[in-house]
């Protein structure tokens, strides 16, 4: 098996290691889904290796990646039974590592490594006497020369830059001509978000736990067509999520997350709406909005082709609408909120989100509170605060709504390329559009 070249793929059918005498057993076995039960690092800033314990043999790819430093290993659906600080500690090379769905059916492990390196192995021993399947990698330090001719050796294989394709959303009925709402869940799957590990709290679930109840409240007033950018925990990338939007002609866009702050500042509290902005309102938000930008980074994504931002007159005139729509929303959803949830003593802020850059989709980022702060996740995982924060947003979304007349109700129309949006083929066209409904 040739190592240079940055990416390998092992890959080994499970059936083969199966035992004639067991092959009846071979069906239910294969249904039941692989689970990984431990992790752990070994070794120095030379040489590191990453053990991961298997309750089968799994096949796996593995690929490096530059700016930052990563390491890919993609293996199929993998249930993570790890504990929930797992990764957050690194060793030798590894200074840290995440885990977590990728796309339907495939998992993923990204580390962080501190310098460069190559994949010496990256195999799956089979289970032997009392000996769990086990994953094993192993990095060797190199120079970034030799690591960026990898790449390059390695950049045609189809692997690298890879991006999971996200359901399409159902096509509106005929005749339906209720605004579209997207609801965009932060993170998922290997991007976990903000993590409290004390009370095993991810920004993930909770903010999909929220967005679907927003989700099912919207749906039952009847007077919008509400779409969610996932409804699993599972990555989807910021591009996607902006797209998704615009694809779906959506009027309104609220993506929501939990911040963090670690445990130092665990006073810091209370919700704040963001909007689009060249530059940061402040140096917090643009912490945050750098922190929320790393998400594609996080989930092991190659940031050297994303495409630039195409600016114009066109595209500067529509935003410069987009915006005034997406302020205004903002300040009605920080009035209504105000009630239901403690907000952050500056409420309103803006600086630069990735997820915020559809230019004719008004469009906000909700932080609902700080999984830092023991007060805040008490409430944000109460059912009462859930429902409390998703009525006033409901009431919220009426009012900004009402307050449009008819002709201004859509921000001017953008051709689909403009900001790099089309990547994808139209709706219409994409093979059996799955529901991304609950
Ligand atoms: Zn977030």
């Amino acid at each position: 098996m040739a190592m240079r070249g940055g990416m390998i793929g092992l890959w080994l059918a499970a059936a083969l290691w199966l035992p004639a005498s067991l092959s009846v057993f071979a069906p239910a076995r294969a249904a039941e889904p692989v689970v990984a039960s431990d992790a752990r690092l070994a070794g120095d800033g030379e040489r590191t290796r990453l053990v991961v314990d298997l309750s089968r043999s799994v096949p796996l790819g593995a690929f490096t990646l530059a700016d930052p430093y990563r390491v890919v290993i993609d293996i199929p659906d993998v249930v993570f039974a790890l504990p929930p600080t797992a990764g957050q500690e690194g060793r030798g090379l590894v200074a840290a590592y995440r885990f977590g769905l990728f796309a339907p059916g495939k998992a993923r492990i990204v580390m962080d490594v501190n310098a460069p390196v190559t994949i010496d192995k990256a195999f799956v021993l089979e289970p032997m006497d009392d000996q769990p399947a086990r994953l094993v990698v192993d990095l060797v330090k190199t120079d970034r020369a030799t690591f960026v001719s990898a790449l390059k050796a390695s950049s045609s294989q189809p692997h690298r830059a890879e991006v999971p394709e996200m359901p399409t959303a159902e096509q509106a009925q005929v005749g339906d001509m209720r605004p579209v709402i997207v609801i965009d869940p932060g993170h998922g799957g290997v991007d976990s978000g903000a993590v409290n590990p004390a009370f095993d709290v991810t920004e993930k679930q909770l903010v999909l736990t929220i967005a679907r109840q927003l989700h099912d409240r919207l749906e039952a007033s009847g007077r919008y067509r509400t779409l969610m950018t996932r409804t699993k925990d599972t990555y989807v990338s910021l591009g996607q999520r902006v797209r998704f939007a615009r694809e779906n002609n959506a009027r309104l866009f609220i993506s929501l997350h939990a911040d963090s702050l670690g445990s130092r500042d665990g006073d810091v509290r209370g919700a704040t709406i963001y909007t689009l902005s060249d530059r940061a309102s402040d140096g917090e938000a643009q912490r945050l909005a750098d922190s929320e930008n790393k998400a594609d980074m996080i989930a092991g994504l190659d940031l050297s082709e994303e495409p630039a931002d195409v600016a114009g007159i066109l595209f500067d005139l529509a935003q410069r609408e987009t915006r005034n729509f997406s302020a205004h929303f903002a300040r009605t959803l920080a009035g209504n909120v105000a009630g239901a949830a403690r907000l952050h003593k500056s409420p309103l802020k803006s600086a630069g989100f990735k997820v915020l850059k559809a230019p004719d989709v008004p469009s906000v980022l909700f932080e609902l509170g700080y999984l830092s702060s023991s007060k805040d996740l008490e409430l944000m995982t109460s059912t009462e605060w859930q429902a409390n924060v998703t009525e006033a947003m409901t009431v919220a979304i009426d009012a900004y709504f009402a307050a449009q007349k008819p002709h201004d109700a859509v921000p001017v129309a953008l051709p689909a390329g403009v900001n790099g949006a089309s990547a994808r083929p139209v709706a219409a066209t994409q093979p059996s559009p799955a529901a991304i409904r609950p």
